[in-house]
């Protein structure tokens, strides 16, 4: 019987994988996510979920927000919690920012951004080298596109670098039942496709009333709104 070579030794056969093969080349990375719905689906809720979860842990986050309404900045859910958030500027660096709070000598284990959409797509590649590079977990939150039905940038940019997308589950509804998806811009009471992605409230002319309602395809192609108008108090069920 001729002796096994060590090429036919099953138990070598394995040998082309470095000895320590398992972990080599996957130093560990945070992972980026893009949780994305349309307006009302809880996004904010689940942010806040996963900032406790993690808490809980004994991680260290950051709270940022892009374009807070509220004038003090805070991720803040219909079901009624809320926690402070550092409000990102047009220009801010995010890497700069995690280094200087290292710098300060806080502990930032990940990350959690609301109002994604609004990022910059430089800022989008920010969390990205963060995760890779910092190791943090990085989670967005957003909407996916604008009254216009168009991805915005930041959203866009998310799509192509996240590690992960989850479209949310709760699902919104049209008037008609059926699942809304697009966030209408509505201007006197007729759905609006073009204009400034960010409307600010300070600049519409008090006269006018614009508003935001999702709906279905057909209903955001159609403009059609419904046999009565649904004020935006029955929009915050989610
Ligand atoms: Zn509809």
């Amino acid at each position: 019987m001729e002796p096994i070579t060590p090429a036919q030794d099953p138990t070598d056969a394995l040998s082309s994988v470095p000895a320590s093969g398992a972990g080599r080349g996957l130093a560990p990375t945070g992972r980026l996510r893009f949780f994305f719905g349309p307006m009302d689906c809880g996004k904010s809720t689940l942010a806040l979920q996963i900032d406790h979860n993690q808490a809980r842990q004994g991680r260290r986050g950051l709270l940022l927000v892009r374009h807070d309404r509220s004038g003090t900045p805070t991720i803040s859910s219909r079901m009624g919690l809320a926690r402070n958030a550092l409000e990102v500027h047009e220009d801010m660096d995010l890497c700069a920012l995690v280094r200087d709070r290292w710098a300060g000598g806080a502990r930032v284990d990940y990350l959690i951004v609301d109002e994604a959409q609004f990022l910059s797509a430089a800022q989008v590649d920010q969390l990205a080298e963060l995760a890779d590079d910092a190791h943090l977990e990085v989670y967005c939150f957003g909407l996916a596109t604008d009254f216009r039905s168009a991805l915005f940038p930041g959203s866009q940019r998310l799509f192509e670098l996240a590690d992960e997308l989850n479209a949310i589950q709760v699902e919104v509804l049209c008037w008609c039942g059926r699942p809304g998806r697009f966030n209408a811009r509505v201007h006197d009471g007729d759905v609006v496709r073009a204009g400034d992605t960010v409307l600010v409230a300070d600049t519409a002319p008090d006269t006018v009333e614009v508003r935001y309602q999702v709906l279905c395809r057909t209903h955001y192609r159609t403009g059609d709104l419904g046999p009565h108008t649904v004020s935006s108090g029955q929009l915050s069920l989610a």
